[in-house]
Parts: C-alpha cells; sequence; structure tokens
C-alpha cells in the first residue's frame, strides 16, 4: 500500500554505489529550490552507520516505506545535474542490460573524486592570445626584456590562443611574463572556444596525400555525422586507419563537436597523443587509470563543460559526458581489454554502440582482425564495413612462414633454423621480434625423482618459476614463496623446471648472442613506472636488437626496424576449450606479424609449431583473417554459439565447497517455470578453475538465440536470486555477453 509521505513530502528516490538492486527512498531535504531537482544530482544520505554518497532516480510523492521509517537526505551536492539526460538514459539501459545495480553503474560514470562527493570546481583555464598590435609588433622592440619577449614570439609563433598548461609546458616560469604584455596591450584574455573558431588554424600539418581507399573511407564516415551509425573500419597494420581517425576527427571539430576516443591500453595514449598532438593545434584530454584522481576528474569536467574537443581515453573514459558530443572512435575493437572483467561487467564497445545511438552520433570502430562479433553485424548490415585492404605509403606487407617443429632439436624453445634466420636478421643490423605469451621462467616446478608438483596452496593452479629472483609465483592469486631447492615429499629426487616462460628464453639469448642488446618486455619486467615508455624509446633509437615479450607486445607498438618477428609457441593457443580461443589466436598472430616491417624494409613472420596443417594456420597463411573469420562464423553458427546465440554467466564463489553449486542449483529451480524452453541451462559445474585464492569456483551458464527471452528471464529472477537464503553465503555475479567463460 503506496503511503505519502509526511505530511505530503516529497520523497528523493536515490541509487547507491553499493552492491544491491534496489533504490533507496529518503525524505526530502530541508530547504531546497524545487526546481533545481533534477534526475542525476549527487546526495549525501545517511547510509547504514554512516553517510554515503547518492544519485537521485526520481522524485516521487509516495513510498512503499513508512514515512515514518525514511531518514532524510542530509546535503545536496549538485547545482545541476553533471550528467545530461541522454547519459542518464545509457546509464538506465547499461543497468538494466547488463543486470547490474544502478548505484554502481551511475558511479562508474563518475571519475573516484566525485563519486566520494568532491565538489564540482570547474577551474576553467585562462587563454591569452594577441591584440592587433601584438600580431604585427617586431619583438626585438622588446630586447631588454627578452623573457617577455620570448612569450611574444611563442605566442606570435603558435597564431592560436595558448591556455595556462599549455604556456606551463612551454615555460614554468610564465606568470609573470604575462602582466607587463598586458599592460602594453599586446596580449589579451581570449575565449577558449576561440579555438575551434581557427578551423583554418586547427591543423598543423595536414599534406598527405590519401590513397583511394582511404578517401572513400574518410568521405563515408565525414558523410555520416551528425547522425548515428557504426562504421568498422578494417585494415592490417599500417594500413592507415590512424589517418583516416584524424581527417575524420578534424571534420567532426570543424562542426564544433567533441571526440571520444577509446584504447585497449594505457601504454598505447602517449603514442597516439603525440601523434595527435603532432596534427591538431588545440588540447587534448587523457583519462586512465595511471593518472591522478584530480587529473582525471579535471579532465571529465573539461569534456563536460565542452572546454575540450578530443579525450583520449581507456574503457572507463567511455561514460564521460560530452558537451557537444559528435564522433566515439574504439580502436583496436576487438581487443578483450575492451570488457570489464569484474563488478560492472561491460563491454565498452557494445555500450559505446549504444551512446552513439541514443546522442544520434556516429560510431567508428577499428581493427586490423575485427571481433567476430562486430563482422556478423556488417553481416546483419547493422554495421558498415570501410576496408583498408593495403598498407599505406611505401610499407611492404610481412611475409608469414609456417617453421615445422617436429623432431627438430631444440634450445629452450628455439629451433635451429629459427636462430639461423635471427643470426641473418641481426646481421644486416636489423631487429628481431620473439613472442611468447606466458611469463616467469617456466609454468611448472616438477620433481624428476617421484613426480610431485609445485601447486599453489590456495588456487588448483601450479606455481610458476621466477628464477632471477628466486621465487614461486602463482598467477592467479599473487601467492608466492621461495624457490625450494629440494622436493618436499620424497627430499632426494631433482627438480626441474618443465616448460616455458619468457625469462627462460631470455636466458638462452644472452647465453647465444652475447655481444646483442635484449630486452624483455612482460609484466614483471615493466612493473617500474615508466620503464616501458623507456624501453619504447631504446627500441626506436636502434639501442635494441632483440625484443621478446608477451601479449603487450601484440598491442599497436610500432617497431620500424623489426623485420623478423617469431612466434615461438602457436600450438599452445591451438587446444583450449575456450569457444573464443581460435578467434583470439587468429587475431594474435595478425597483431603480432604487424609489427614486422613497418617501413620499406620487408617483414618476415616465422610460427613455431608442431601441427603445420592445422587449418587455422593453413587458412592465416593462404589467405586472410577475412577468410579465417568466415569459416569461424559458420562454425559458431553450426554450433549455436555467440553471435548466433546470447549468453549470461552467472559464478559464485565461496569458501565453503558446497555453497556455491547449492546456490546454483537453487536458481536452476527458481527459473525452471520461467523458461518456456528457448534458454539453455548449463551447470552448475565447477569453473575450470575450480579454486582460487582459496575460494571455491561453480558457474551456471545461460544460452539462447533469444536475447530478449534470456533478459526477461533475468529481469525477473534477480530480485528472487537476491532473497535466495544460500545468496547470502556465497559471491555471487553476472557476466553478460560474457567474453571469458573461466
Ligand atoms: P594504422 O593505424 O592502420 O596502423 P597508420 O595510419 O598509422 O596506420 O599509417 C601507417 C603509416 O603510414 C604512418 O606512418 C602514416 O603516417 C603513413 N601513412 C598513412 N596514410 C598514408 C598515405 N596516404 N600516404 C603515405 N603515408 C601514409
Ligand atoms: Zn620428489
Ligand atoms: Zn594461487
Amino acid at each position: 500500500m503506496a503511503k505519502l509521505g509526511r505530511g505530503n513530502e516529497l520523497i528523493f528516490r536515490v541509487a547507491v554505489s553499493v552492491p544491491v538492486y534496489r533504490l533507496f527512498d529518503y525524505l526530502a531535504p530541508d530547504n531546497f529550490e524545487p526546481a533545481a531537482i533534477k534526475a542525476g544530482i549527487r546526495l549525501e544520505v545517511p547510509f547504514g552507520k554512516g553517510k554515503k554518497i547518492a544519485f537521485l532516480v526520481e522524485v516521487a510523492d509516495y513510498s512503499e516505506l513508512d514515512s515514518s521509517k525514511l531518514k532524510r537526505v542530509s546535503r545536496i551536492l549538485d547545482e545541476k545535474s553533471l550528467l545530461r539526460a541522454k547519459d542518464l538514459r545509457l546509464l538506465h539501459w547499461a543497468s538494466r542490460y547488463y543486470h547490474h545495480p544502478l548505484g554502481e553503474v551511475i558511479g562508474a560514470a563518475f571519475p573516484v573524486a566525485l563519486r566520494q562527493g568532491k565538489l564540482a570546481v570547474v577551474q576553467t583555464e585562462k587563454y591569452y592570445n594577441l591584440t592587433e598590435s601584438g600580431k604585427t609588433v617586431d619583438a626585438n622592440q622588446l630586447q631588454r626584456a627578452p623573457k617577455q619577449k620570448s612569450l611574444l614570439e611563442k605566442l606570435q609563433q603558435e597564431q592560436l590562443p595558448l591556455s595556462e598548461t599549455e604556456l606551463s609546458a612551454w615555460n614554468k616560469n610564465w606568470r609573470p611574463l604575462v602582466k607587463p604584455l598586458l599592460d602594453k596591450q599586446l596580449i589579451q584574455l581570449a575565449q577558449p572556444e576561440s579555438k575551434v573558431m581557427f578551423a583554418a588554424s586547427l591543423v598543423r600539418d595536414d599534406t598527405l596525400q590519401l590513397n583511394p581507399q582511404q578517401m572513400s573511407a574518410v568521405a563515408a564516415i565525414k558523410e555520416g555525422l551528425g547522425r548515428f551509425g557504426v562504421f568498422l573500419l578494417e585494415g592490417i597494420t599500417g594500413s592507415g586507419k590512424t589517418e583516416v581517425y584524424l581527417q575524420v576527427i578534424r571534420a567532426v571539430l570543424e562542426r564544433g563537436q567533441q571526440v571520444l576516443i577509446l584504447l585497449p591500453e594505457i601504454t598505447l595514449t602517449p603514442q597516439l597523443e603525440e601523434r595527435f598532438g603532432q596534427r591538431f593545434a588545440i588540447a587534448q584530454c587523457l583519462s586512465h587509470s595511471k593518472l591522478t584522481d584530480r587529473e582525471r576528474q579535471a579532465a571529465w569536467l573539461k569534456m563536460q563543460q565542452g572546454d575540450c574537443f578530443i579525450m583520449l581515453g581507456t574503457r572507463s573514459a567511455l561514460f564521460t559526458p560530452l558537451k557537444n558530443p559528435g564522433l566515439i572512435i574504439l580502436d583496436e575493437e576487438h581487443d578483450v581489454s575492451f570488457k570489464q572483467q569484474e563488478g560492472f561487467r561491460f563491454s565498452a564497445r557494445d555500450v559505446a554502440v549504444v551512446r552513439g545511438k541514443i546522442l544520434n552520433i556516429p560510431v567508428l570502430l577499428g581493427s586490423a582482425t575485427p571481433s567476430l562479433e562486430s563482422l556478423h553485424n556488417v553481416d546483419k548490415k547493422h554495421y558498415c564495413l570501410l576496408h583498408l585492404p593495403e598498407r599505406a605509403g611505401n610499407a611492404i606487407e610481412p611475409v608469414l612462414q609456417l617453421l615445422d617443429i617436429r623432431n627438430k632439436p631444440m634450445q629452450e624453445g628455439l629451433s635451429e633454423q629459427l636462430i639461423e634466420e635471427i643470426k641473418i636478421t641481426l646481421a644486416k643490423k636489423e631487429q628481431v621480434l620473439l613472442f611468447l605469451n606466458r611469463r616467469g621462467f617456466a609454468p611448472t616446478l616438477i620433481c624428476h625423482g617421484c613426480g610431485w608438483v609445485a601447486r599453489c596452496r590456495r588456487c588448483d593452479a601450479n606455481l610458476v618459476i621466477h628464477y632471477a629472483e628466486k621465487m614461486l609465483r602463482c598467477h592467479h592469486c599473487g601467492h608466492e614463496q621461495r624457490l625450494i631447492a629440494h622436493c618436499p615429499a620424497c627430499k632426494t629426487g631433482e627438480l626441474t623446471a618443465l616448460g616455458l616462460g619468457t625469462e627462460r628464453v631470455e636466458k638462452v639469448l644472452t647465453e647465444l648472442f652475447a655481444d646483442k642488446t635484449i630486452i624483455r618486455l612482460d609484466r614483471d619486467s615493466i612493473q617500474r613506472k615508466g620503464s616501458l615508455e623507456g624501453y619504447l624509446q631504446q627500441i626506436n633509437q636502434g639501442k635494441v636488437d632483440i625484443i621478446l615479450g608477451t601479449q603487450m607486445l601484440a598491442k599497436g607498438h610500432h617497431f620500424p626496424n623489426v623485420t623478423l618477428v617469431a612466434i615461438l609457441d602457436v600450438d599452445s593457443g591451438l587446444f583450449s576449450i575456450d569457444f573464443r580461443a581460435a578467434e583470439k589466436l587468429a587475431q594474435m598472430i595478425v597483431q603480432v606479424s604487424g609489427r614486422a616491417g613497418r617501413c620499406e624494409k620487408p617483414g618476415k613472420v616465422i610460427m613455431q609449431t608442431r601441427r603445420p596443417e592445422h587449418p587455422l594456420l593453413t587458412t592465416l597463411l593462404r589467405q586472410d583473417y577475412r577468410s579465417f573469420a568466415k569459416t569461424a562464423l559458420a562454425e559458431r553458427k553450426e554450433a549455436g554459439l555467440p553471435p548466433f546465440s546470447h549468453q549470461i554467466l552467472l559464478r559464485a564463489q565461496a569458501v565453503d565447497a558446497q555453497m556455491p553449486q547449492l546456490f546454483l542449483q537453487a536458481i536452476v529451480e527458481l527459473v525452471r517455470p520461467c523458461n518456456k524452453g528457448h534458454i539453455q541451462v548449463l551447470g552448475p559445474v565447477a569453473a575450470p578453475m575450480a579454486r582460487r585464492a582459496g575460494l571455491y569456483r561453480y558457474q551456471l551458464l545461460f544460452q539462447s538465440a533469444k536475447r530478449r527471452e534470456l533478459h526477461k528471464l533475468f529481469d525477473d529472477a534477480v530480485p528472487e536470486i537476491e532473497k535466495l537464503k544460500q545468496a547470502k553465503k556465497v559471491r555471487w555475479s553476472l557476466d553478460v555477453d560474457p567474453v571469458d567463460l573461466y
């Protein structure tokens, strides 16, 4: 029975950033201006024993609860909502689609500082430009004040208003120079928007002649500006995708609109930032997890206020409010880092598309190896495919080769033939890149006497040997212990390192190529801040001969002098139980290959394998990624797997071994009556790693060709699941469109 608030008081229905699905009712605060109360404003409310920040969802005139039980909002933080109505619509959609609590979803849209209740003080930057006389005056007239002269010259050179940040970047002590120049009426305060007004001088250097494919891609996207549409720009590394982005961004800026560019990795931002900086004469904002809370908040507010027009960021930047949105770009759209794997598990790619639809602007997805989902959307005519089939400029495509290593002598994962190829390349003063997606020295420590294996006490996993540090580490829970010298089981057997990690290959490389410089790039070697940047710089300055690394080498970095790329162990990717493994492997091979021969020098890519006839490898070799994708999509269709069906994965874990299974079994019973037979319920089964960090893990997979029915089931089931008595004894989570079933 609905009850009116005390004396017809208004009720504030709010979302709080906590992992519960329901909204909370509060009495309206004392003294507020009703006209100012809009959905999305931040409030402070009493919550449990303390206070929490809440987001206003709606103002109602009744509550299901007895108003005498309701507490009062303590404080209103925002005079007006920092989120626009369309952004809120997106967040409501995301909360429903991902079946995730609204408070946490809204919370995710804010930078940490604002989520915690910091006031949104917008520090608008001052801009300075030249007055008419400043433009024409001869700077030498300031001969006696050389510092003032240099500032004047700087502005004359730039011909654009400069912000305080830009001036600080130029010279830390610029401030005292401003006043005398203002007094002499050589410079003046400028409007930030006037930057964009200088459409002609927006771009520093734009002399590149696009090739015909680039031209038609740019034309198609430009034609699509101002309305929703999704473009998939497919092009091998070096085919000129980034150049297409730059030209399209220019067109968006000329319309006075903002661009949001998302990248899979923080480490790729400096590279792109530099390229954008060379092209555009306006400032860019960055948003990623290595920035301070303050910096992130400043960038967020700048985009929100419309003071900045370009934002480069990672996944979480997706929700940044835009005053004047024009375009969203996702580079390397196939990359799994666009999927958030914990908490609010969302796909930045899929949400970007919905955001584009709500904002009525185009979304541009780029990749050398588009995801099967996106290619399927092209087939269904939901996305428009733009193809750049060849390398731009003079760069030559690398040659892919399989190297059959069956029965061949190997030295720590390197065949003799490969070692020979490395020697030849180094003799030409060119660089070699070796790829092995496993860090550490070796993945297993085994006793040669009794077969004992070093296992993690808290996970179903082996401990990885980190030889240089004399440590054994679990890569799943972080547990570590000292490397032991004797078998704890039989006390006499010799302990042997089984398998291959980057550290082990590095060791043999330093023996084989003692006079060469070798760099290992993996998560262990780049732990120090800035070390990756340092390494990349050394590589590009030609100070490195051999680069050895994991996953992170496969992504976007440019190594112009690398002419030999070798994938040491493709076989381990060929036999996975994950139905996405083939797609991931094919993408990895093509991406790693893309690192070879970016300039005029031809490159070679060698894959060591014991399965040279494997169809995945031969298709990539004799045909291309697209042919592979076509076959893979046909197989998915045959098997009824995504993207031809939709999945929701329910995970549960607990210290108690039985509880997750009981909980999931109860859910199976719960949903049985609602299932009209269109939804397959698989499980509960133990997760492939059945125990991790001391918790037992089970999962339940829901799959259906009918997305709507699948979601309807969860709309109804989630409130009931929350009420299950076992729900309080496990940690459970929902993963909609999971990319990793494990
Ligand atoms: P991708 O993003 O697809 O890897 P880029 O846009 O980075 O490709 O282009 C690769 C290289 O080719 C860059 O050095 C770029 O400056 C150059 N390039 C791109 N388009 C052209 C073109 N039309 N003519 C000459 N060089 C080009
Ligand atoms: Zn032993
Ligand atoms: Zn562990």
